[in-house]
């Protein structure tokens, strides 16, 4: 018991502390965006609706059983939906992060971004961390349907970007997730530098490469 409870303890702390840093880093901004992470028995701690990530308070986050209801805390996020159905695809993932970071949203609104792989190749970090990022299409915030969408590509995939939205990024851990949703965020910001400029990316080879000697989760 006593080792679940100070599980639960790190957890909470280290939500609030990526929480500060993405907002004070404005990688977030307002209410927006959201973080989760699975305990060791399945349940589940998440951000509360209507909450700031910069100013979160480690007694109020959401305490949430393996289906998602509500142990203890304050009502999850409205887009629970989208953490559910990446876990329910994921069982390897222990946390997710969504955020309406810039430059992501902006590649996500581009008429040319290839709906399969958003962004192409640029660096090794990117393939390492994120590898191919299916686009999913444009839903009203709260339709079930977007969660049925993420559903479809989260087995396959440990981050998808939502049209017009954001990107939803699993990870083996919280850390994991955080530099994984960084690392898009970057690279996002490169695509949109790079743009009209015929970069030269990495080869398909090279991102054989580093599949095969860097297998994601
Ligand atoms: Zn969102």
């Amino acid at each position: 018991m006593t080792a679940i409870v100070s599980e639960e303890t790190k957890l909470r702390d280290e939500i609030v502390e990526v929480g500060s840093s993405l907002f004070d880093r404005l990688f977030t901004f307002g209410s927006t965006g959201n973080i989760s992470a699975r305990l060791s028995n399945g349940e589940l701690l998440m951000t509360p609706t209507n909450a700031c990530l910069g100013r979160l308070d480690p007694a109020r986050i959401s305490h949430l059983d393996n289906n998602g209801q509500l142990l203890s805390g304050d009502k999850p996020t409205k887009e629970q939906f989208l953490h559910m159905a990446m876990y329910e695809e994921r069982p390897q993932s222990g946390a997710i992060v969504h955020l309406h970071s810039t430059h992501s949203v902006a590649v996500s609104c581009l008429p040319e971004v290839d709906p399969c792989d958003c962004i192409p190749p640029l660096t090794a970090y990117y393939v390492m961390r994120v590898g191919k990022l299916p686009l999913v299409p444009y839903h009203i915030p709260g339709d079930p349907a977007l969660g049925d969408a993420v559903r479809g590509l989260a087995g396959q995939h440990s981050a998808v970007l939502l049209a017009n939205h954001g990107p939803v990024v699993a990870g083996k851990n919280l850390e994991a997730a955080v530099y994984a949703t960084e690392e898009l965020e970057e690279t996002a910001k490169l695509y949109l530098l790079l743009r009209g400029e015929n970069p030269r990316g990495l080869t398909p080879e090279q991102v054989a490469e580093l599949e095969a000697r860097f297998p994601r989760d």
